[in-house]
């Protein structure tokens, strides 16, 4: 066989003009970028949590003597866990790196070439990232101007290709939550419905209470945000144990790595600190958005997550992202034609909100 001068040529071609996905960069490399010490790093752009994970968990991993050890493939005493926090039979539970990692083992089972997803933008990118890295075809049904759901044409859209539907609850970027009677009339076309809870923590509200009844719904969910663990990546999901069952046997055996998993079950004994932390965050969600919302410039759109999206009013959201990294101040700007005006920030500690507001004023 000859040695080919140009690898590239031999790759999928549905593939060659696959869009990035931007993700966020960790906070030495911010620093660096701006030469600011990491300390004074305000890093407002990943939806991380400021308080950090449960002291539970740095001790259990401190002091875990078997890390020379493959993790359960079948991940049972974590399921179990995570069941019992949800109050659902573990059948139905299968935990992943990251809900990242759930969402394109989701596709894998469902897609053939060409098969379609309907996405709802502006939204999370990794839908339409991974509906192409599995070769499907993303179906965009933009939200309204209010960043609702548009119920009546995601139906109309619906065709004999269409298999799948991703809708986070609360959206991000936008925050707000779709209602039960909107999920339920999308649940009612029979589509595979992923109801994307990442933050459901902070809303309070859950469409689990459908779990059970529409066989056709899968629900997500994370200790990246409310339980701080974002950097153990892992993620569950909800879904129908049939589903699992096919999902236990494509997914990579060792998915979940060990240090995840005792994070997990560490995170779940200390429940009142964790709540503590969301109720902080809550609080100064509320404190941030009203500081916002002082600015004339801004229009600040209600939040039932960890983060507030902003309308730069006179256009400048690009420039304001920039010289807020001058200062060391990272918040989300995305370069996609439907946010061009946004800045969405995540919410920090009272300290940070603060910054940030002094920041905006000395900036406008
Ligand atoms: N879903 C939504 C809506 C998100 O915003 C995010 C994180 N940005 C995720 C899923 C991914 O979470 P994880 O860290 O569990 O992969």
């Amino acid at each position: 066989m000859t040695i080919p001068e140009n690898i590239e040529q031999r790759i999928r071609k549905d593939l060659k003009d696959v869009r990035d996905y931007v993700p966020i960069e960790p906070a030495d490399m911010l620093s660096q970028r701006v030469d600011i010490g990491i300390e004074k790093v305000i890093k407002l752009d990943g939806n991380e949590n400021p308080y950090g994970c449960s002291n539970l968990v740095k001790k259990a991993l401190a002091e875990f003597p078997y890390y020379n050890h493959y993790p359960d493939p079948e991940q049972r005493k974590l399921r179990k866990a995570l069941a019992k926090y949800i109050g659902v039979s573990s059948k139905r539970i299968l935990a992943g790196s990251g809900s990242d990692e759930l969402i394109d083992l989701i596709l894998r089972l469902f897609i053939e070439p060409g098969d379609k997803v309907i996405n709802c933008p502006p939204t999370f990118g990794m839908y339409s990232f991974s509906t192409a890295i599995c070769g499907g075809e993303t179906v965009n049904v933009p939200r309204k101007r209010d960043f609702t759901i548009d119920t009546m044409t995601i139906k109309k859209t619906i065709d004999k290709i269409t298999k799948v539907l991703f809708l986070a609850s609360p959206n991000n970027p936008s925050g707000n939550v779709s209602s039960e009677a909107e999920i339920g009339e999308l649940l009612d076309t029979g589509i595979i419905v992923v109801v994307d809870e990442a933050y459901a923590e902070f809303s309070g509200s859950s469409i689990k209470e459908f779990v059970g009844k529409y066989p056709n719904l899968i629900i997500l969910r994370t200790f990246s945000k409310w339980a701080g663990l974002a950097g153990l990546r892992v993620g569950y999901g909800i879904f129908p144990e049939s589903i699992v069952r096919l999902l236990m046997k494509i997914k990579q055996p060792y998915n979940v790595n060990i240090a995840a998993q005792i994070a997990v079950m560490e995170s779940l004994k200390d429940i009142e600190y964790l709540n503590n932390t969301v109720k902080k965050i809550i609080e100064e969600r509320e404190q941030l958005s009203k500081m916002l919302s002082q600015l004339s410039w801004l229009q600040v759109y209600p939040s039932q997550a960890n983060f507030v999206l902003c309308k730069v009013l006179n256009g400048n959201a690009v420039d304001i992202y920039r010289k807020l990294q001058r200062k060391g101040i990272f918040v989300r700007y995305f370069d996609s034609p439907e946010l061009q005006d946004f800045l969405r920030i995540s919410v920090g500690k009272p300290e940070h909100t603060n910054s940030l507001i002094a920041a905006l004023n000395e900036i406008c």
